[in-house]
């Protein structure tokens, strides 16, 4: 990809930050802008030098940058584009990387100049901890990234920023903001309130005490604890601003969990075989596409190593070379629990 010159990068959390490193580590740019809003975070930034130039304002940290990504809760998006909107270079693109992508567009799409590329992304990788320490450059290896281009975005402006997220090691997928919302719905916002919800449901039942939760916690409930920990401001900005979504899939969920229920009360073993016998099936199909990384891609020890491109020629020598570059099965589950520890 064509290296830039300046990228900004506006909240320095995990997400921030790690392109910050995924940026140095390709050498992606010559020079990394960062904002924070918060004056501790932008110190602590400091410390761990992962931007050339630190700005207490968004409006200074965005001058003549080609990219700039916006990194902070979705909940922010409205404030920090309308202070960034007149500083923005023209021609250059302007990202994110919000969990949500209708609302960013609602939000941050009235103040972008008209020589401005917006080009709302989503990276589908992450870890339940916060902040510039918890930022690392192999975070988006192998993983997905989705943009949502908006009407009338400019192609080789959706191409450059295709490529800056190669670079960075993820995969590119294009598709509009609606689809991306209810897909993510399913996949990861319904995850994350069923999490919340089961964790503070075990804390509040009266006749097994806190210490027992804790002593007792069987694996099923504590990779729920896991997600459960995940930043309390993102994710009340991903509920409040994708909640249509999430209220249909919401519905769905509720509908199967009483079947699931009427067969647990009717000691309906078949429906409950059957029922499991499918969602195993599922999760191999994750497994046998590569997604099945440790904490949902979250730990730093995941390498990625990327596909080597087949010769063309001989059809054998083809075939060897796919065999050679499958993606490595995952470590075995007591391996990699060990690991997690
Ligand atoms: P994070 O670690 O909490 O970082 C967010 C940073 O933004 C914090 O340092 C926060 O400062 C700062 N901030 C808050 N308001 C701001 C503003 N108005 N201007 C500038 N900075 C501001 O969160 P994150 O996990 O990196 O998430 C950032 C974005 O990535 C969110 O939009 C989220 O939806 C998206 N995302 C997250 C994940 C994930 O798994 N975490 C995955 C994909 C996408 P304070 O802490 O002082 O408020």
């Amino acid at each position: 990809m064509h290296r830039m010159k300046k990228i900004a990068i506006i909240g320095l959390g995990l997400i921030g930050s790690s392109i910050a490193h995924a940026v140095r580590r390709g050498a992606i740019a010559a020079e990394i802008a960062g904002h924070d809003a918060s004056a501790d975070v932008r110190a602590r930034a400091q410390v761990l030098g992962l931007c050339d130039s630190m700005h207490a304002q968004a409006a200074a940290a965005v001058r003549d940058a080609d990219l700039v990504i916006l990194c902070a809760p979705v909940g922010a998006y409205k404030s920090i584009a309308q202070e960034i909107a007149p500083h923005l270079k023209p021609e250059a693109i302007l990202s994110d990387v919000g969990s949500v992508k209708s609302a960013v567009i609602r939000d941050v799409g009235p103040f972008v100049p008209k020589n401005v590329h917006f080009i709302p992304a989503h990276p589908i990788a992450g870890t339940e901890f916060s902040g510039p320490e918890a930022g690392f450059a192999s975070l988006f290896d192998g993983r997905w990234t989705i943009l949502t281009p908006v009407r009338g975005s400019d192609a080789a402006a959706v191409e450059r920023l295709k490529g800056f997220w190669s670079a960075l090691g993820s995969q590119v997928d294009v598709m509009n903001a609606g689809h991306h919302d209810l897909v993510l719905a399913i996949t990861s916002h319904l995850p994350h309130l069923i999490a919340y919800n089961i964790v503070g449901t075990a804390h509040d039942l009266e006749k097994v005490t806190e210490g027992e939760v804790i002593k007792y916690s069987a694996s099923g409930f504590r990779d729920f604890t896991r997600i459960a920990a995940s930043d309390p401001t993102m994710w009340r900005d991903v509920f409040l601003n994708n909640r249509d979504a999430v209220l249909e899939v919401l519905g769905r969920f509720n509908e199967d969990l009483s079947q699931l229920q009427r067969a647990v009360r009717n000691g309906d073993g078949q429906t409950l075989f059957d029922w499991f016998t499918r969602t195993r099936a599922i999760r191999r199909a994750i497994i046998d596409t590569g997604q099945d990384v440790p904490s949902f891609g979250r730990l730093p020890f995941q390498v990625y190593v990327p596909p080597k491109k087949a010769k063309a020629g001989k059809k054998k020598k083809k075939a060897k070379a796919a065999a050679k570059t499958k993606p490595k099965k995952p470590a075995s589950r007591k391996r990699r629990v060990s690991r997690r520890r």
